[in-house]
């Protein structure tokens, strides 16, 4: 893998462009149940202010997906806009980060170089969804007979809603079963 690295003392004779594009496993990106199985692409202009070094672009990469509602695989574009601000502080050996509220990212560097590809992988993570959808109106699965009501209608009175799950067919069990976080356990057997 190689990490982009900005170099702080070309900075000082212009903007610099840094042109991402490498396959999202290298940044270790897949969390819960978002895999990324290509590649992160975009662009990231650096340059800098007086002592700070600023980072300002935007980067996309394509996750996997289940709807949260009808558990449908999906695949969602990801498209981070890029804010960094790098202050200079020779005093600190490892990078620090702090988000304010309008999650502008600060980090600190103390060297040469600027490697601004964790903080890249952090601004990704931020943009994903916490309820992905198939659709906007995703109709879900019939909590008592498991159709995907998408796809069929079904005679389920929604008084049975409180019907026990044992009244559910396996298979949409199974499917739930599936979207939830993976143990540890469970991704080492897998
Ligand atoms: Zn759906
Ligand atoms: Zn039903």
């Amino acid at each position: 893998m190689t990490v982009p690295k900005i170099e702080v003392s070309i900075l000082r004779e212009g903007p610099v462009t840094l042109r991402v594009d490498q396959p999202c496993r290298d940044l270790d990106l897949d969390v819960n149940d978002f895999s990324f199985p290509g590649n992160l692409t975009g662009q990231i202009v650096f340059q800098l202010a007086q002592e700070e070094v600023i980072g300002r672009g935007e980067v996309r990469a394509s996750t996997r997906t289940k709807c949260v509602r009808c558990l449908k695989e999906i695949e969602i574009e990801i498209r981070a806009p890029i804010e960094l601000v790098y202050v200079h502080d020779p005093s600190l050996l490892e990078s620090e980060i702090q988000v304010d509220a309008e999650s502008h990212v600060y980090n600190y560097f103390n060297g040469e170089f600027i490697e601004p590809i964790h903080d890249i992988r952090e601004m990704i993570l931020i943009e994903l969804p916490t309820n992905p959808l198939c659709v906007e109106n995703c109709l879900g699965l019939c909590p008592v007979c498991g159709v995907n009501r998408n796809e069929k209608s079904c005679d389920c009175s929604t008084k049975q809603l409180d019907a026990k799950p044992e009244d559910a067919s396996s298979s949409w069990k199974d499917q739930l079963r599936a979207i939830r976080p993976a143990s540890e356990e469970d991704r080492k057997k897998s």
